[in-house]
């Protein structure tokens, strides 16, 4: 193991994934921050391992970043592990490595096991670009919120595919909230205990799969993947520009429905509701 602060990968289910350099890297640490000792600790013995372990959570990670930076600058080998799967990723991390970098000490990573690339390249859905967000707000109102913003900023252009993390007791509500807020067609893919013995990849429409959860409680663990924006919304982008560049050329509303639906070919009244919807204007189209 190199010096410094080593990020390990580990197994997201299936003990096997361990790679032989993250055991290496493991059995020669001086020390192994993890998030919880008993996930770890039962992880290093699987594998014969004994290490002194510290634990780093987002609670205490402010409080221990200057205790590990003063052990990595006296040559200490420090390894970073999670629970499972890639550190920093949904995971304690992020604020030690950002400081470790401040400092000037050596920051390295053995890669491996991650749960939102492997969903997303079991998916069938584009692999690039993607956008990986996490786990959604919990309560509805600002996990609308944020799907709205979301499909915000795909009117404004992007089309990526995304992924999301979800707990089994909210997957049902999440779908149908991403099928409100992104189209119930949209295609997406549910990847379920990925690497286990109940390895499960559904792949069909938001609308679908929401009612699919909504009868059935999914189980285990769970990473959502869903499609990039149709192409409809490309059209829409370009609807978008044509009655902002009409508005801001200083037609009025109407004009610029009227001027716009005549250079698209797209019905007036539809062009003309996008453009009180873009905030132009108000009033009802005579
Ligand atoms: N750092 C981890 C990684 O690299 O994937 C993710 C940690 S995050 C706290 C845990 C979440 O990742 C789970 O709640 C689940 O949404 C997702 N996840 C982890 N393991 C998974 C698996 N085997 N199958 C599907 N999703 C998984």
């Amino acid at each position: 193991m190199s010096t410094g602060l080593t990020l390990v990968a580990t197994p997201i289910g299936n003990l096997g994934d361990l790679s032989p350099r993250a055991l290496a890297t493991l059995q020669s640490a001086a020390v192994v921050l993890c998030e919880d000792t008993r996930v770890t600790g039962a992880m290093l013995a699987r594998h014969g391992v004994s290490v002194t372990m510290i634990p780093l959570h987002e609670h205490n990670e402010d409080d221990q970043t200057p205790r590990i930076l003063d052990r990595l600058r006296a040559g200490d080998r420090i390894a970073l592990v999670s629970d499972a799967g890639t550190p920093l990723v949904s995971d304690p991390g992020y604020r030690l490595v950002r400081a470790a970098i401040a400092a000037g000490l050596p920051v390295g990573a053995i890669p491996g096991p991650n749960a939102a690339v492997m969903a997303l390249t079991l998916s069938g859905l584009p692999p690039h670009p993607f956008l990986f967000l996490g786990f959604l707000p919990v309560k509805a109102g600002a996990r609308t919120a944020e799907i709205a913003r979301l499909r915000a900023v795909e009117r404004a252009g992007l089309a990526a595919s995304m992924i999301f993390y979800e707990a089994p007791h909210r997957l049902a509500e999440t779908l149908a909230a991403l099928a409100e807020g992104f189209g119930a067609a949209r295609p997406a893919a549910v990847a379920r205990e990925l690497t286990k013995r109940f390895e499960e990849v559904r792949r069909a429409t938001l609308g679908e799969l929401a009612g699919h959860y909504a009868a059935e409680q999914a189980r285990g663990e769970i990473a959502i993947v869903i499609g990039p924006a149709p192409e409809e919304a490309a059209g829409e982008i370009e609807l978008d520009q044509a009655l902002r560049d009409a508005l801001a050329a200083g037609l009025s509303v109407r004009d610029a429905a009227a001027a716009v639906a005549a250079a698209t070919g797209l019905p007036r009244k539809q062009v003309y509701r996008a453009a009180l919807a873009m905030g132009g204007g108000h009033g009802g189209e005579g």
